[in-house]
């Protein structure tokens, strides 16, 4: 069987993560890397994200990387439904599969019904799948919470949490945060929309309900200042006392009058110093019930890196379609051959699977 053939659109922060390790995955080859920055494209892979062996150049388009060159494609340059559904359509009409890590790509319908049902007519023509996926939304608050369903015979409520540190990151999400504001700062970027705090909770709400076979009736979200009580420091950043250290913003998903989905995503600059232990933390309320921890929380960019990674093969074993996380197999580390993982999720009883065994 050939190695699964893979592009990357998009080498920022996330696509440049990818491309180290996809360049030394087993029966995985990278055949190809587009980026706009007139920056990096003509440059080699090399250079542009340290990959010593690579013979790539990155090109201006999808159009150079070629129709039929790979089999999937990860489209990794934006967060919006608006935004990337062009750049699916290119990937389909070139007869690939696509996997896009945009947030609102978890569950597009959420952002644009219409975006959605017409990106899933064109991957069932093509005979293709498209899928949204990432740390958060895609795994954690969404994924990992179906997954530990699974094992209740009921399930009355969801409680799931992610507190993490924004000490790492750089301008651009400072400001989406409002890291840096005076509370009345902060309140005047919520109202204007320059705040906007995490994207994804109602494609992750959305994701919970469809496969657990729920119809949410509405959903709530708030977002709130953190303020630090003393200076905070992060790597690009110094927050004085008195102003916005980060953003609590939560969520809560129901059925009727029932909460049955609470969804928190406290983000801040050095969460230490207001003792403040990060993680992710899911509370089942049911039958049994659940409570799950990982701390501290598993890290956002290795997390998305790798979930978008070891999504290919389920991807590309997929029927054709619009999907879900929800949708596919549980995910799983390439830690094998990927070409072996995929033949077991394309067919995991065909004729003499087992006799090797
Ligand atoms: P980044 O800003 O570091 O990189 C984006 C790259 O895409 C840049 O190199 C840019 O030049 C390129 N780009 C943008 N538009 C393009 C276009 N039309 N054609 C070609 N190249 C284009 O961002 P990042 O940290 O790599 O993240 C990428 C996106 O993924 C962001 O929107 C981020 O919010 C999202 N993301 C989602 C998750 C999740 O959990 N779902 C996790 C991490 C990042």
């Amino acid at each position: 069987m050939d190695d699964i053939r893979v592009a990357l659109w998009g080498l920022g922060a996330m696509g440049s993560g990818m491309a180290r390790v996809l360049s030394h995955r087993k029966g995985i080859r990278l055949v190809g890397v587009v980026d706009s920055d007139p920056q990096k494209v003509g440059r080699s892979l090399r250079d542009v994200a340290g990959i010593e062996d690579s013979d790539l150049t990155v090109v201006a388009s999808m159009d150079e990387v070629g129709e039929g060159a790979a089999d999937v494609c990860i489209v990794a340059t934006s967060s919006f439904v608006s935004d990337v559904k062009p750049q699916i359509e290119v990937v389909l009409e070139l007869g690939m599969d696509c996997i896009s890590i945009a947030e609102e790509m978890a569950y597009p319908s959420m952002a644009d019904p219409k975006a959605a049902s017409e990106i899933n007519l064109l991957a069932r023509k093509a005979n293709k799948t498209v899928l949204g996926t990432g740390v958060n939304p895609g795994f954690i608050l969404d994924t990992l919470v179906i997954a530990l369903t699974g094992a209740c015979i009921e399930v009355e409520s969801i409680h799931a949490r992610r507190v993490n540190d924004l000490s790492p990151f750089g301008p651009t999400v400072m400001k989406t945060q409002g890291v840096g504001t005076t509370p009345e700062e902060f309140a005047a970027g919520i109202e204007d929309g320059t705040i906007v705090g995490h994207v994804g909770f109602p494609e992750s709400m959305a994701m919970i309900a469809r496969a657990l076979g729920w119809k949410l009736d509405g959903i709530e979200q708030d977002r709130e200042p953190i303020v630090a009580a003393q200076e905070r420091t992060g790597e690009h950043i110094r927050v004085p006392a008195g102003r916005v250290a980060g953003c609590n913003h939560r969520a809560r998903g129901f059925i009727g009058d029932r909460k049955v989905i609470t969804l928190e995503h406290p983000q801040q600059v050095q969460p230490s110093a207001a003792d403040v232990d990060t993680g992710d933390f899911i509370e089942i309320r049911g039958e049994p019930g659940i409570s799950m921890e990982i701390k501290p929380e598993i890290p956002g960019g290795l997390g998305t890196i790798a979930v978008t990674v070891n999504s290919i093969p389920g991807v590309v074993a997929a029927s054709s379609g619009l999907v879900t996380m929800a949708d596919l197999p549980v995910p799983r580390n390439l830690a094998g051959d990927a070409r072996e993982i995929l033949k077991v999720l394309r067919d995991p009883g065909s004729p003499g699977a087992w006799e090797a065994d």
